[in-house]
């Protein structure tokens, strides 16, 4: 006899650090053990092909190769072409040629920050172009001197891979976390909304609200999480804003993008928290596909009408429509 319950199946979670970061996989169901541990894997794989520090990644290869082309893995094309529009659509907001300004910050590559010269922040300008990478067939050419970094859009990719992965593998429920980057699966066991916590960007540690959501991807960028306080008493946030290689000042404490999958939701959330308040709503309109919750620097809560929110913080919140 089928037993008919509302929470049938039992959970399995796998915990595990790639990508620099903290990743949790929850799923249900039969083969649930053995497709998280794919799962894992595979993100894993992704993070050897796009890491910027590991000598056999693509992006070393590229990186390192003087202005030369350089054949790549499929996956690395995929997050080219992907990221890419949304960093034409953006105009630049978001730029994968970012890597010698976040190095002169000290944001990528280990080592120390510190605030470049108005002459140095100058001459790196010069090197941050996306239009300057030519991708032909499998191979990809940046100039010499250029630097690819996929940090703001290798974790959503690497959560819809693992989804993927859990899909192929017979997996209908499951919820992932890889550091921020939020990507369910079908419907939480037993039906419903999955919830989704954003926290909030002026105190980390404590929840700003619950997103209720479907099938989808849920991504937040914020300069909380990587920053450092200059001699001069201001912050400075690890998201840069390409036209001035200079840390965004957007007017945004935090975005949360919410979008059909992981690629598309992390490159939104780093471009719009460049393009600030008015650019994220020009964004929407003109591109549509995706809605957000912003945190403005004010201390208020913008939604964009599609998105089920419940407020756990003292901040205001304002619906407005793109
Ligand atoms: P997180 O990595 O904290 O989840 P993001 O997805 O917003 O946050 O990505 C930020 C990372 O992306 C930075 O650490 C840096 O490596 C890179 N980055 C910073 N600013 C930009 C930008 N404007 N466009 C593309 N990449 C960026
Ligand atoms: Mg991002």
């Amino acid at each position: 006899m089928l037993a008919l319950t509302g929470c049938a199946e039992e959970k399995h979670t796998q915990a595990f650090f790639a990508m620099d970061t903290y990743m949790t996989m929850d799923a249900w169901g039969e083969n649930a053990e053995t497709a998280l541990s794919r799962a894992g894997e595979r993100v894993e794989e992704i993070e050897r092909e796009i890491s910027v520090t590991d000598a056999g990644s693509d992006l070393s290869a590229l990186n390192g190769a003087g202005g030369e082309p350089v054949r790549v893995r499929a996956d690395t094309l995929e997050i080219l072409k992907t990221a890419g529009e949304v960093s034409e659509a953006s105009g630049g907001a978001l730029s994968l040629t970012l890597l010698p300004a976040a190095r002169a910050w000290g944001f990528s590559g280990g080592g120390e920050y510190r605030i470049p010269s108005p002459a140095e922040l100058s001459d790196l300008r010069a090197k941050v172009d996306d239009s300057k990478i030519t991708v032909s067939g499998d191979f990809v050419t940046i100039p010499e001197g250029f630097g690819l970094d996929f940090g703001a859009v290798g974790k959503g990719f690497a959560s819809d891979a693992a989804l993927e992965v859990l899909k192929d593998e017979g997996v209908q429920s499951a919820v992932l976390n890889l550091g921020g980057n939020v990507r369910t699966l079908g419907q939480k066991d037993g039906g419903g909304a999955w919830e989704v916590a954003v926290k909030n960007p002026f105190e980390p540690s404590r929840t700003l609200g619950i997103l209720s959501v479907g099938e989808c991807a849920v991504v937040t960028s914020g300069n909380y999480e990587r920053y450092f306080e200059g001699e001069d008493g201001q912050i400075y946030g690890h998201i840069l804003d390409p036209k001035t290689c200079a840390p965004a000042r957007s007017g945004l404490a935090s975005v949360t993008a919410v979008a059909e999958n992981g690629l598309l939701a992390d490159a939104l959330s780093t471009a719009l928290f460049v393009l600030g308040e008015d650019g994220a709503l020009e964004y929407a309109r003109q591109n549509g596909g995706f809605e957000m919750l912003l945190v403005t620097d004010a201390g208020e809560i913008l939604l964009t009408p599609g998105l089920v929110f419940e407020n756990r913080s003292e901040l205001p919140v304002k619906v407005v429509k793109p």
